[in-house]
């Protein structure tokens, strides 16, 4: 029998990481979880996507920021697209309701979808505000195969 590889910090991961892996995983708050099909820890995931933001010279506050700041835009538009700039345009879709961080810090999010398009390149990045939450406080851009994972570079990319 094979036994699965299991990372040495994954052994020593305490029941409130491992109850936060858990909610990730399942499908209960968005179709799908926040981790996708990774078979990664969240803390193996979190540290890649830091260090690929880290060689992008940019850090997660930064990012967070940008998002939010294009998010508070395109909100005015109720809707419609909105133009950010000479290369941007964005448009915020909302549904009714709230939903919480599953890092159980007390942070709770509308659920507002941004669509940012870039005009010159044709790029198509979304983002949730959970997600620019997400991003700005955890480092997580979710796993791979989730529906709003972004890879760092290509938000970096669509963003500035
Ligand atoms: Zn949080």
């Amino acid at each position: 029998m094979i036994r699965p590889h299991i990372p040495e910090f994954a052994m020593k991961k305490s029941p409130r990481m491992r109850k936060l892996e858990e909610m990730l995983r399942s499908s209960v708050l968005v179709i799908g979880g926040f981790m996708g099909n990774d078979r990664r820890s969240i803390m193996e995931v979190v540290e890649a996507d830091g260090k690929a933001l880290s060689r992008l010279r940019v850090t997660p506050e930064r990012v967070a920021a940008r998002m939010q700041e294009i998010t508070d835009i395109a909100v005015t538009g109720l809707e419609t697209w909105v133009t950010i700039d000479e290369v941007r345009e964005a448009e915020v879709q909302e549904a009714r309701g709230w939903i919480p961080c599953p890092w159980s810090d007390a942070h709770r999010f509308r659920k507002r979808v941004t669509t940012l398009r870039r005009t010159d390149t044709g790029q198509v990045v979304q983002w949730s505000d959970l997600g620019i939450h997400f991003i700005g406080t955890h480092t997580f851009f979710e796993g791979k195969g989730s529906f709003f994972r972004i890879e760092p570079a290509d938000l970096v990319r669509a963003l500035f």
